[in-house]
């Protein structure tokens, strides 16, 4: 200690700034908001370490308690078992569920009604959409409870990169992460959360300028967001000199990371890149560690299948159905449900010492990107947003985008009766903010929309130029 007398004495916060966030902030932001955020975080730091059999003890404990409810509270589960001649006390364990059958979204969109809990209050359910990989709109509903060990999950995956409470961080990304109509309080949990929103909506070069310099006067610890809409961002900083931008890591989700965004990634902002992969609807959270092996799969969360297409288990390295069970909706619960992902799991374990399970990477996850008259490419997600917009979400049963050429666009649509021409004109005004009125976007209303060779149902699908955007992507 200076004990120099003529030297002023200089007072130091009792905490650190991610101290009180974490302790304090956190804690009164649970309190205001009727969550849980901040004990589910602090359980889940801890069982990241556990042993993989205390893990596994904890998830068929989870699991055997949410049979148990969806057998004596869910309409559909109950007549199910039934049907199926099983009482609850016939599934115990992971291995067990091999008993029930594969739920789809199909199988949920014809009577959602019956999956809801009759004894969770109708004024406690919240109402989620989601697009997912699929790209269809699906509706649920989830408690509070998820709301919370979802935050809760997503915050203890951003630490895996070194992220702590408090830390100021920067998205960039379209609704799925950036929705728009949020209550008031979201906004402001935003502003005091430090997070600094960027929309990835039309990223043309002004759009870029202002945004690094948005960035570099913020100075965050972390950037997170698409990783098609960051790999542009970095882009445009190499290619313009730009290089004041050095955060501590880039999170990207929500769409593919392919190799080459990853480092075009990682050389602009001299950071690591730590992908992460969610299925909301699922229940699925999984992130890379420092030792980017992998992601750590969220096991306290959901219970994951990787299956093959004859609903057998696929072996360590081999590509799978990822088939979820959500241990903690009980609102709606969704049992052996298949979201649509696929993805090769792995044996193998981290060198960082956490308990939880690989899954190697995911397979089934692609967004394409549009190319702009001048080259640009823009990430497709965003533009698909549109169809999670007011009446078009019930108007619009499935959808699909073209581009066929530069400036020529088809929308496939299926249809249902709420369906009309002012909503083709909505989808058409929204799709012209991004692209320019110069695009020529045409309807064509289908009964269903056709699949690829592989059987698989593309939201996006990009004709042109196409080596032109792998190469730059
Ligand atoms: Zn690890």
């Amino acid at each position: 200690m200076d004990m120099n007398p003529s030297t002023p004495l200089r007072t130091r916060p009792l905490l650190s700034p991610n101290t009180f966030a974490r302790r304090v902030w956190l804690p009164i932001n649970d309190f205001i908001a009727g969550s849980d955020i901040s004990r589910q975080l602090t359980l889940l730091e801890q069982s990241q370490w556990w042993k993989t059999e205390d893990l596994q003890e904890y998830q068929n404990k989870r699991l055997r308690s949410l049979i148990h409810h969806a057998f004596t509270h869910v309409p559909y589960y109950h007549d199910l078992f039934r049907t199926l001649d099983l009482s609850p006390s016939d599934i115990k364990t992971k291995e067990d569920l091999v008993k029930l059958p594969i739920l789809t979204k199909e199988d949920i969109r014809k009577s959602p009604q019956r999956f809801i809990a009759k004894n969770i209050p109708r004024t406690s359910l919240i109402h989620e959409t989601t697009s997912g990989s699929s790209g269809k709109v699906f509706e649920y509903f989830v408690d509070k409870n998820v709301e919370s060990i979802s935050r809760a999950m997503g915050l203890r995956g951003w630490g895996f990169a070194g992220y702590r409470v408090g830390d100021n961080i920067v998205t960039l990304a379209g609704s799925s992460l950036l929705p728009k109509n949020v209550p008031l309080y979201t906004k402001i949990r935003f502003k005091f959360s430090q997070n600094l929103p960027l929309s990835s909506y039309n990223l043309n070069k002004e759009r870029l300028d202002e945004y690094l310099q948005q960035i570099i006067k913020f100075n965050p610890r972390f950037i997170r967001g698409y990783p098609s809409s960051i790999a542009i961002l970095a882009r445009h900083a190499l290619e313009h000199g730009i290089d004041e931008v050095n955060p501590k890591g880039v999170m990207t989700t929500a769409e593919t990371l392919s190799k080459s965004q990853r480092e075009i990634i990682s050389s602009a902002f001299h950071c690591d890149v730590f992908d992460q992969f969610g299925c909301i609807d699922g229940g699925e959270n999984a992130s890379e560690c420092d030792q980017h092996r992998g992601y750590h799969i969220s096991v306290e969360r959901s219970v994951h299948e990787f299956l093959d297409d004859n609903g057998c288990p696929v072996a360590s390295g081999e590509n799978g159905h990822i088939i979820l069970t959500d241990l903690w909706n009980y609102a709606m619960p969704f049992i052996r449900y298949n979201a649509g992902d696929m993805g090769v799991p792995t044996d193998r374990t981290c060198p960082c010492g956490r308990g939880l399970p690989l899954l190697e990477r995911i397979t089934g996850r692609t967004v394409e990107q549009i190319v702009l008259p001048d080259g640009q490419r823009l990430p497709g997600l965003p533009l698909t947003d549109v169809f999670e917009h007011g009446n078009i979400v019930t108007a619009v049963l499935d959808y699909q985008i073209i581009q066929e050429n530069v400036d020529e666009f088809v929308v496939n649509i299926v249809k249902s009766d709420s369906y009309s021409p002012a909503i083709s004109k909505e989808i058409q005004e929204f799709m012209w903010g991004h692209l320019g009125r110069h695009a020529e976007i045409r309807f064509n209303i289908l009964d269903e929309i056709p699949r690829t060779d592989a059987n698989k149902r593309r939201i996006l699908i990009c004709k042109v130029n196409n080596v032109k955007n792998q190469k730059g992507n």
